[in-house]
Formats: structure tokens, C-alpha cells, sequence
């Protein structure tokens, strides 16, 4: 692949990944530390440092196409290590964004299940476990995951049928709409 080129046809595409995620990707100079701290590293086809390196040098569809972005946990480890302050979590969860919308999605159960947990926290205004893994696996075909697990955590009251709400749904709706802002 032609570096250069490849870098001048998505920079426009690459910039705006930069205003939506709040990340420079020449602040990044390659360390490692994030990758080093990730959790999920282990199983995913890129580490999070290889990722900016592939945004740094234009080739942004090779990024989108990765595993990496969808096994990603989000848990801010790579974030809280780095020592140039570049935020990969939320630079991760915009390029599931851009990939989403060009349909190239690795992981596509992840994808539902993203999808499943947000539209049951934007419901319910919190994650109901019921509900996520009921519809998690008739949206994944995977029917009987993990039922024979249903009735000791109804046994013992760690899953309910009946779903509890917080009080202030109000709250999560407009959380849900700010966040959204201009990225439909
Ligand atoms: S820790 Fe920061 S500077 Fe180091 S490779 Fe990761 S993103 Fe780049
Ligand atoms: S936020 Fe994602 S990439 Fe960063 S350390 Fe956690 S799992 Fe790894």
C-alpha cells in the first residue's frame, strides 16, 4: 500500500475521528504502556497501540476492520496509563461508530449486544440482566446460552423478572440525547 496516498484520502475522515474522540493521534509516540495494560489484549488482533499507529499512518480501514475495536471493554486502562493523555477508549468507541456505519463490523454479536445494553439502560435508566441476556441471545440465535445458570440467580436474588427503574428516567433520556449530538 501507498503510505502517502492512502494517508491524503482519509484525512478528512481521520480528522474528524480526532474532533469527535477528543484525541490527536500525533500525540501518540508508540510507547506501548496502553497496550501493556490492556486487559483484553490478549485476544484482540491489534493492540490498541497498533491501532493509533494504523490512524497515523492513513489507513483507516484497516483500523475499522479490526477485532480490536469491538473486544475493547472499555475500561479506561489504556487512557489512565498514557503518558501523552491520549484518550484510546474513547478514540476506540468512535472508530465502532465509523465502522458501524460503513458496514464493516468484525464482531458482529458484539455489536448486538452494545446495541442490547444501551437500549436497556436508555429503557429501564440501568442494565436489567434478565432482559440483556434474553434479548442478547434471540438477537444472537444463541437461545439457550447460559440458562441453566437462570434459576440460581433467581434463587438467590441476583436476577429479576420484574424490572427496577430509577427514579429519575428523565435524567437518563437527556444523557442519552446529549450524547448523541450530532452523531446521527
Ligand atoms: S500509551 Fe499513549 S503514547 Fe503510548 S502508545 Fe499508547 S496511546 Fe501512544
Ligand atoms: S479501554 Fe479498551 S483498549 Fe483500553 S485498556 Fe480497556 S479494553 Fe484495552
Amino acid at each position: 500500500m501507498e503510505l502517502s496516498r492512502a494517508a491524503a484520502s482519509n484525512r478528512d475522515a481521520i480528522k474528524e475521528i480526532e474532533q469527535k474522540s477528543g484525541v490527536q493521534i500525533t500525540d501518540c509516540y508508540q510507547c506501548g504502556k496502553c497496550s501493556a495494560g490492556c486487559p483484553v489484549a490478549f485476544a484482540m488482533d491489534k493492540t490498541p497501540r497498533q491501532i493509533i499507529r494504523l490512524l497515523q499512518l492513513g489507513m483507516l480501514d484497516e483500523a475499522l476492520k479490526t477485532h480490536t475495536i469491538w473486544l475493547c471493554a472499555t475500561c479506561q486502562t489504556c487512557s489512565t496509563r498514557c503518558p501523552r493523555d491520549v484518550d484510546l477508549a474513547s478514540l476506540l468507541e468512535v472508530l465502532r461508530q465509523t465502522a458501524q456505519k460503513k458496514g464493516f463490523v468484525a464482531e458482529k454479536n458484539m455489536d448486538k449486544f452494545h446495541d442490547i445494553f444501551l437500549s436497556n439502560v436508555k429503557s429501564f435508566g440501568k442494565s436489567q440482566e434478565v432482559f440483556l441476556s434474553g434479548f442478547y441471545n434471540l438477537r444472537s440465535g444463541k437461545l439457550f446460552q447460559d440458562v441453566d445458570s437462570a434459576p440460581r440467580l433467581f434463587l438467590t436474588g441476583k436476577a429479576h423478572l420484574k424490572p427496577s427503574l430509577v427514579k429519575d428516567k428523565k435524567t437518563v433520556q437527556r444523557i442519552f440525547e446529549k450524547c448523541l449530538e450530532g452523531r446521527e
